[in-house]
């Protein structure tokens, strides 16, 4: 382990507050998208209109992809390989991982996917 117990527990902390603002957000996204017994027709204007739902299907994504990465990164600071570049295996840049905690590579690696794409 490449940090101290403050600073894994920290992290752990910032990470569960993640997948629980994530886990709140795709509750409340999800009934935007797929509302439990309304009406579609008549109730059409509480769900808000195409655009809304454009816009939440794409949230839902976006927060489902953050839910995964907390969850990662919270099952590798179980396993002690918080912190190492799960592609290189070198050890992470603190400050990296004070910026993104959910971080699974170090910035060169992710830097070759990005461009990879
Ligand atoms: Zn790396």
């Amino acid at each position: 382990m490449i940090f101290s117990e403050i600073q894994i527990r920290e992290f752990k902390e910032i990470l569960l507050k993640m997948e629980m603002d994530a886990t709140i957000l795709l509750d409340s996204l999800n009934v935007k998208i797929n509302p439990v017994g309304l009406d579609p027709v008549i109730d059409h204007q509480k769900r808000g209109g195409a655009e809304d739902q454009e816009t939440a299907k794409a949230q839902v994504i976006r927060t489902e992809t953050q839910l995964a990465l907390a969850k990662a990164a919270l099952k590798r600071i179980e396993t002690g390989a918080y912190g190492y570049c799960v592609q290189c295996e070198e050890a992470m840049d603190l400050d990296r991982l004070k910026k993104r905690p959910e971080a699974s590579r170090c910035l060169e690696c992710q830097q070759k996917i990005s461009r990879r794409r």
